[in-house]
């Protein structure tokens, strides 16, 4: 009975660069929230950060364990939740393969996270493959550890309703052994870039990094695009669509305070500096605490390597008995 009640969840991040505060605002939070009331499976994908930096792999590699670090300095406690690599799991692989076959490439091409990422990053005319078609190798990832829940940021809302297509096709056409997984979106969903582009990206140059030093993250935020017709603090300004207020909607804990503040802007008399002064101060309490915990993690990446090996072998049990239920349906 107990194993049947056992609710898990799945997610996960490229090891692409350090994680931001879009991470922590869109994930982040949410996986440490519920660690303890979920058995939680958090993934380090390697494998699938190869699909747009095969070029790169060294870089891939070094940011397994940067990543890992950030995990451990926003509170994700390797000792409740399994952090695992992806390269370690090989049984994701085969399942991917399966499942491309009960996806239309037509499908694929319609993903909408997928076309904008292909935009950002200048991929057309030379898209590689595997980034093409990266959403079926999430599903693989999520149905390899069965999970229930998905905490993720907006931006993934499209590859776990393509993920819940293919479970239900596989279930449809074979047996039903895929469980449905369902995502989870916080309220602040999507964090724009400090250049106020769509998505603060780590490949994309415009973000804040949870182990950025104070002084980066205040240089970061003097400099961060704001309204552009706001030329002088006694112009009326615009909140809607200005990234250093959707940072101060995402993290700064005093409601009341914000809301006078942006009819202040809005009614003009309020200069950007003063905003932004602001918001400095609200992102320094938040990465303040996170930046020296990270700091002492750091002092000892051999056991930081050490509790991932070990969270790996534990997590990646998982994923061949999943395999097996998928070959038998089959
Ligand atoms: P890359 O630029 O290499 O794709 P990324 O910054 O987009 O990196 P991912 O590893 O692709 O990060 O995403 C990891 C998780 O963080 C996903 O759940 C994603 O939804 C969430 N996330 C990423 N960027 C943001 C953002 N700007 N706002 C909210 N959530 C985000
Ligand atoms: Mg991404």
């Amino acid at each position: 009975m107990a194993a049947m009640t056992t609710r898990r969840i799945l997610t996960g991040d490229r090891t692409t660069g350090p994680l931001h505060i879009g991470h922590y605002a869109g994930s982040l939070q949410n996986r440490v929230a519920l660690q303890r009331d979920y058995e939680t499976y958090v993934l380090l994908a390697d494998v699938q950060a190869l699909t747009d930096n095969a070029a790169n792999p060294e870089k891939v590699r070094a940011n397994v364990l940067e990543v890992a670090l950030d995990y451990l300095a926003v509170g994700i406690d390797p000792r409740v939740a399994t952090i695992v690599i992806q390269s370690l799991v090989p049984e994701i692989a085969e399942l991917t393969v399966y499942y491309l076959n009960l996806v239309t490439v037509a499908r694929l091409g319609r993903n909408p996270t997928v076309k904008e990422e292909i935009r950002q990053k200048g991929l057309e005319g030379h898209l590689p493959a595997g980034f093409f078609v990266y959403p079926v190798s999430q599903a693989a990832d999520i149905t390899a550890f069965g999970a229930h829940l998905v905490p993720v940021g907006a931006d993934q809302l499209p590859m776990i309703e393509q993920t819940v297509e293919i479970v239900r096709s596989f279930n449809r056409t074979y047996s039903p052994v895929l469980v449905e997984p369902e995502a989870l979106i916080p309220r602040a969903a999507r964090l724009p870039g400090t250049d106020g582009q769509g998505k603060m990206g780590k490949s994309l140059g415009n973000a804040i990094y949870l182990s950025d030093p104070a002084e980066v993250v205040r240089r970061k935020v003097m400099g961060m695009y704001t309204d552009p017709d706001h030329l002088r603090a006694s112009d009326p300004g615009r909140v809607e669509g200005n990234p250093v207020f959707s940072y101060l909607d995402a993290f700064d804990p005093d409601r009341e305070g914000l809301a006078a503040l942006k009819e202040h802007y809005r009614r003009g008399g309020l200069g950007d500096v003063t905003v932004k002064r602001r918001l400095a101060g609200v992102l320094e309490d938040l990465l303040g605490p996170i930046r020296a915990r990270r700091a002492e993690f750091a002092t000892d990446p051999h056991e930081g390597m050490a509790m991932l090996r070990a969270g790996t072998e534990r997590g990646r049990a998982l994923a061949p008995r999943t395999l097996d239920d998928v070959r038998r349906a089959m």
